[in-house]
C-alpha cells in the first residue's frame, strides 16, 4: 500500500535541506571540483541515505520507492545525487549476502553516518562492460586475499570509508562459466591505501569525484568475503535492480528543473514583445519534454512497487532507466535552447545540469546494454554479445 502522506512529507524535508544548498554552492564546487562535502554530512546525519537499512540496525526500514523520492527530490532541487546515491544500492549487496557479523559490524555505523559505504568497484580499463572478463584477481593466502590489478571510473573512493569489490578469485580458464569464480570483497579504504592501493581521481566533464584505482598486492582479510567466493557476480546483479530504479528517479528530478526552469524562462523572456513561451516552437518541445517524463515517472513507480513487493521487476527497471535518462536528455537539449545564449552561460546553471544528466545515457549502464536485455529476455531475441 503507497503511504502518499509519507511520500509527501518525505519530499517536504528533503526540499528544506536541499535549500540550504541552492545553485551557488553546486555552482562553485563544479568550477572547483570538489565533493559537496557539507551536503552530504547533512543528508546522511539526517538519515535520508540509510532509509533502506531495516530499523534493526538503526536505519528507516524503507523500501526503494521512498529512497527513490528522496533522489529525485535532490536532482530536482539543482543538486547532484551522484555524490551519495552509491550509499543506497551498495549498502544493498551487504545487507543481502554478507554474514550476520558483518552487518553487525557495519551496518548500524553506516546509518548513522559514521561510515561511508560510497564506493562500488566493477569497471576495469580493458574489459569495461563485459564485467566477466575484468582481470583484477585476489589469491588467497591463509586468512587474507592478495589483490592485484586496476579499476577504472570508480567514484567517490576519496570520500568513501568502504568499498565494495568485484575480484577474480577463480581464474576464467578454470570456471565452467564466465561467470563463475567472482568474488565480492568489502576494502575498507582507510587502511588500503598507501598500502596496496593507489587511487588517483580522473577530471570529467562534470563533477563526479571518479577515479583510476591500482591494486598493488593489496592484502584484504577473508573475513571481508561478503558471501560465498566465486559467487560476487550474482550479488552485483542482484543490485542492479535498485541501481537501475534509483537512477531513474535521479533523471526524473533532473528533467523536472530542466522542464520548471524551461517553463519560467520561456514565460519571462521578451522577444519581439511577446514571451517566447507564446511561440509552439518553443512551446511544443517543452510540454514534449514534460510528457515523456511523466510517462518515465509512472515506469519508475511501476518498476519500485514490483521491488517492494519482493516480485521480479527487471523488465521494469531497465525500462525505467531507459525511459527517463531518455527523458531528462531530452528536457536537458530543450532547456538549452530555451534559453538561447544564456543556456550556456555558467551563472543559469542549465549548461551545468545539462552535463551532469548526459552521464546517464552511459552509465551506471549504457542504453545499448538495457535495449539487447530486452530484445534478449523480454523478446526472446538472439542474444548479441
Ligand atoms: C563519471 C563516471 C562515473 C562512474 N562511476 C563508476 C563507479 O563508481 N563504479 C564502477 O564500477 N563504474 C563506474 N563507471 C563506469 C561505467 O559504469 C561505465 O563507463 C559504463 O558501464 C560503460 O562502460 P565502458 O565505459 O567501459 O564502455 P564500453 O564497455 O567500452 O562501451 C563503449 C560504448 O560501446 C557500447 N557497447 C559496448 N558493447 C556493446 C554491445 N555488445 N552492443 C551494443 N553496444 C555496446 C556501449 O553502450 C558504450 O556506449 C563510471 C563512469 C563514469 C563516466
Amino acid at each position: 500500500m503507497v503511504d502518499k502522506s509519507l511520500h509527501e512529507e518525505l519530499r517536504r524535508s528533503v526540499r528544506r535541506i536541499c535549500q540550504k544548498y541552492p545553485d551557488s554552492y553546486w555552482r562553485t564546487l563544479d568550477e572547483t571540483n570538489e565533493y559537496p562535502e557539507k551536503f552530504v554530512d547533512e543528508l546522511t546525519k539526517s538519515g535520508y541515505l540509510s532509509v533502506l537499512i531495516p530499523e534493526e540496525f538503526g536505519g528507516a526500514g524503507l523500501g526503494i520507492t521512498e529512497a527513490s523520492i528522496i533522489l529525485e527530490e535532490i536532482n530536482r532541487s539543482g543538486a547532484n545525487a551522484g555524490a551519495c546515491h552509491a550509499q543506497m544500492y551498495t549498502m544493498g549487496t551487504l545487507l543481502r549476502h554478507g554474514s550476520q557479523e558483518q552487518k553487525n559490524k557495519y551496518l548500524p555505523s553506516i546509518a548513522d553516518g559514521s561510515l561511508r559505504l560510497q564506493a562500488f568497484g566493477v569497471t576495469e580499463p580493458t574489459t569495461g562492460t563485459d564485467t566477466t572478463q575484468l582481470k583484477t584477481t585476489a589469491v588467497r593466502k591463509g586468512d587474507k586475499y592478495v589483490v592485484n590489478g586496476q579499476k577504472v571510473f570508480i567514484s567517490r573512493t576519496e570520500h568513501s570509508d568502504l568499498m565494495i569489490l568485484l575480484v577474480r578469485t577463480t581464474p576464467l580458464s578454470e570456471v565452467k562459466k564466465r561467470s563463475e569464480g567472482l568474488s565480492v570483497l568489502l576494502v575498507d579504504l582507510r587502511e588500503a591505501v598507501g598500502n596496496g592501493l593507489t587511487i588517483r581521481p580522473i577530471r570529467t566533464m562534470m563533477n563526479h569525484a571518479t577515479t583510476e584505482l591500482f591494486f598493488e598486492d593489496l592484502e584484504v582479510p577473508t573475513q571481508n568475503l561478503i558471501g560465498e567466493e566465486g559467487k560476487g557476480f550474482k550479488y552485483i546483479l542482484d543490485g542492479m535492480n535498485a541501481e537501475r530504479i534509483l537512477i531513474a528517479s535521479e533523471c526524473i528530478g533532473d528533467g523536472k528543473w530542466f522542464v520548471e526552469r524551461a517553463t519560467s524562462y520561456a514565460n519571462d523572456r521578451v522577444v519581439f514583445n511577446r514571451p517566447i513561451g507564446k511561440n509552439q516552437g518553443v512551446q511544443f518541445p517543452i510540454s514534449r519534454a514534460y510528457v515523456n517524463i511523466e510517462a518515465a515517472d509512472l515506469m519508475r513507480f511501476r518498476a519500485a512497487e514490483l521491488f517492494d513487493a519482493g516480485e521480479k521487476c527487471g523488465t521494469e527497471a531497465n525500462m525505467a532507466k531507459l525511459l527517463a535518462a531518455d527523458a531528462s536528455w531530452e528536457a536537458a537539449n530543450v532547456c538549452l535552447q530555451t534559453h538561447g545564449g544564456f543556456g550556456f552561460a555558467e551563472e543559469y546553471d542549465v549548461e551545468r545540469k545539462f552535463r551532469e544528466t548526459r552521464l546517464y545515457q552511459v552509465a551506471p549502464i549504457s542504453t545499448n546494454l538495457i535495449l539487447s536485455y530486452i530484445g534478449e529476455h523480454v523478446l526472446g531475441l538472439p542474444r548479441s554479445y
